[in-house]
């Protein structure tokens, strides 16, 4: 067998089969390598991606949209495509209607300034919160209300503008995935960068796993699991990690009772398993700066609540409605079983779905609702809808809701950047950094003379990381998961300097 061979005929495990691992396992197979094993704690693929049937069509109980068109690598891939994959989920979350707990609909002249005054915060964040030392929370509570004080915004009832900031910061909770906005890096926060282009691009009829099957090209193939099949291990997890053999493999334990050696692993597992988990996974114990990298990037819970009707009750214009609460109305729940509808922030049109409603939940009572009976929580769901909604509410026909946090294999939705992220000087690159062992044989087809190559020559990568997490840039999204799997994958071809593994990774970034 030629070196070339041998070097991909190497045994690489990718642990996890959500966008990172998936990415990461169908980049290796396309750069050459052929013994590539996916093993996956579920019993389906996607991880963060679900999409399941509902309704008229389907939902997302995960990632719905693509966030953005430019260097947008999940964008990029569907343009590849005869057909038009995305759509434009339009102003769906700018047009939606305030409404306050005791049924008054704040007039749409006050909520578009309210808007406006949050919306314009977007772009005054970017160049502020550079020279920040504190947290999101302080610096958009300060902005909201300097603002609100200006002599032209002196019209505006205190108590709706209070209401309404207190709905604006759950919203932005749960696109951070914080539990509350002080818990946010306010320079932490300008590590993510948003691609450019629309921002809500669904998957029209078909739901984020969509994206799965084209980069397991199985709709050209017409497997189920495309170029993946036989390559995965589902209903399996992986736990224990022993990366310290004296033959510099990687043993896996699996929860079938079998093991597995690897010459290279690739953990694209949640940085909330890694939390929970990684004391028990690793064997021996993580190095100390990929622990604090653990310690110090944040994941939280948002949760999702989709509610099917049996016929739409809304008018048609009407995009959903974001809940105000009073604060002598809260006394009604606080303090009772109802008392983690606080969080529940608002109830929104979905596309291709002419009869649902789709509730966001966020912080500990997003938590606390994954461990209620269902019919309890519809229960709430209705209370709410009743209680803000002026029309008659028929009963729903299904209810469903997403539980990210109770699931050991997610514990959590997604990561941020937290004020802890700071105090620790951690950040994403310290935990992509791969586990290595300094490499004894020469390895590699031929010595390129690129600088990765050059710096990386002596240590051979035998856990590696991905997972959105380890984005730098694009964490928490499905284009971050795949970037990072992608990145890991072009990491092993670079050092056994597989010759394609440069242009080729290239021209698809
Ligand atoms: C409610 C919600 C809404 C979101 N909305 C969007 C959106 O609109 N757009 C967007 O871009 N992103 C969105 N995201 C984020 C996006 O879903 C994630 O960033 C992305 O899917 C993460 O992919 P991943 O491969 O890094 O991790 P995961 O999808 O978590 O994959 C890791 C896999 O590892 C498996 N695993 C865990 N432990 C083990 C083990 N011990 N052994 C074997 N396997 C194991 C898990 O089962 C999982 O399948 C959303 C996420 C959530 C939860």
């Amino acid at each position: 067998m030629s070196g070339a061979q041998r070097n991909l005929d190497r045994k690489i495990v990718v642990i996890g089969a959500g966008a990172s691992g998936v990415a990461c396992a169908t980049k290796l197979l396309e750069l050459g390598f052929q013994n590539v094993l996916v093993v996956e704690a579920e019993d389906r693929l996607g991880g963060r991606i679900h999409t399941i049937p509902f309704a008229d069509n389907v939902i997302d109980l995960g990632a719905q949209w693509c966030h953005g068109e430019r260097d947008n690598i999940v964008y990029e891939l569907t343009r590849k495509q005869e057909e038009e994959l995305l759509e434009s989920t339009g102003p769906v979350y700018e047009n939606y209607q305030c409404v306050r707990s005791n049924g008054e609909v704040v007039a749409d002249q006050v909520a578009s300034r309210l808007k406006t005054i949050v919306g314009d915060s977007l772009v005054t964040r970017q160049l502020e919160l550079r020279h920040c030392s504190g947290s999101l929370g302080s610096y958009l509570t300060n902005k909201f209300y300097d603002t609100l004080r200006r002599p032209e915004n002196s019209d505006i009832d205190a108590e709706v503008a209070r209401e309404f900031f207190d709905n604006y910061q759950k919203f932005e909770n749960s696109v951070e995935a914080s539990d509350t906005l002080e818990q946010v890096s306010g320079r932490g926060y300008l590590d993510y960068w948003e691609c450019e282009g629309d921002i809500l691009l669904n998957w029209k009829d078909k739901g984020f796993v969509e994206l799965l099957r084209l980069l397991m090209r199985s709709r050209e193939l017409k497997a189920e699991h495309g170029v993946l099949k036989e390559r995965l291990l589902l209903s399996t997890r992986v736990q224990k990690i022993n990366w310290n053999r004296n033959d510099g493999r990687v043993e896996l334990q699996l929860s079938n009772g079998d093991s597995c050696i690897a010459d290279h692993v690739v953990v694209t597992v949640s940085l909330g398993v890694l939390k929970e988990q990684h004391w028990r996974m690793f064997d021996p114990p993580l190095p100390v700066e990929k622990q604090r990298a653990i310690d110090g990037l944040a994941f939280g819970t948002v949760n999702k609540i989709f509610v099917e009707f049996p016929v739409a009750f809304w008018p048609e214009d009407w995009t959903g409605f974001t809940l105000l609460w009073r604060e002598e109305d809260l006394d009604d729940i606080r303090g009772t079983s109802r008392a983690w509808l606080e969080d529940v922030f608002g109830f929104y049109r979905v596309s291709y779905q002419p009869r649902i409603l789709a509730g966001w939940i966020i912080n500990t009572n997003g938590r606390h609702m994954e461990t209620l009976p269902l019919d309890e929580v519809q229960a709430g769901c209705m209370y709410l809808f009743r209680r803000f909604l002026q029309w008659t509410i028929p009963e729903p026909k299904q209810f469903q809701t997403s539980a990210w946090y109770t699931n050991e294999n997610f514990r959590g939705s997604y990561s941020y950047r937290s004020m802890e992220t700071e105090t620790l000087g951690t950040g994403a690159r310290e935990l992509a950094y791969p586990l290595t062992v300094v490499a004894t044989t020469p390895e590699r087809e031929k010595e390129p003379e690129d600088e990765l190559w050059q710096q990386s020559r002596c240590d051979r990568p035998i856990v590696q990381f991905a997972g959105e997490a380890s984005s730098e840039h694009y964490y928490s999204t499905v284009h971050g998961a795949v970037e990072a799997g992608w990145r890991e994958a072009r990491r092993l071809a670079q050092f056994y300097g597989l010759s394609g593994s440069r242009s080729g990774t290239k021209s698809q970034l």
